[in-house]
């Protein structure tokens, strides 16, 4: 059994073989394999999307700043 790691606080899961669920010993996350996956894909796909958006931000205010100058 590969030991799972919570997506939300990094805390370890133990695997409940009668309700086929996992569980976090951290912050009482419950959630099926699927679940879990899916938050896993979630949480990777937050990280770049919060990048792009700083990145954008900085942009618009580089723009702002130069435009302002003159
Ligand atoms: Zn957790």
């Amino acid at each position: 059994m590969s030991s799972q790691t919570c997506p939300e606080c990094g805390g370890a899961m133990s695997y409940d073989l009668s309700t086929k669920h996992f569980t976090c010993k951290k912050c009482g996350l419950y959630v099926t394999r699927e679940q879990l996956y899916d938050i896993k894909m979630k949480v990777r796909e937050r990280t770049p999307d919060d990048k792009r958006k700083r990145r954008q931000m900085q942009d618009d205010y580089l723009e702002w700043w130069l435009s302002s100058k003159h």
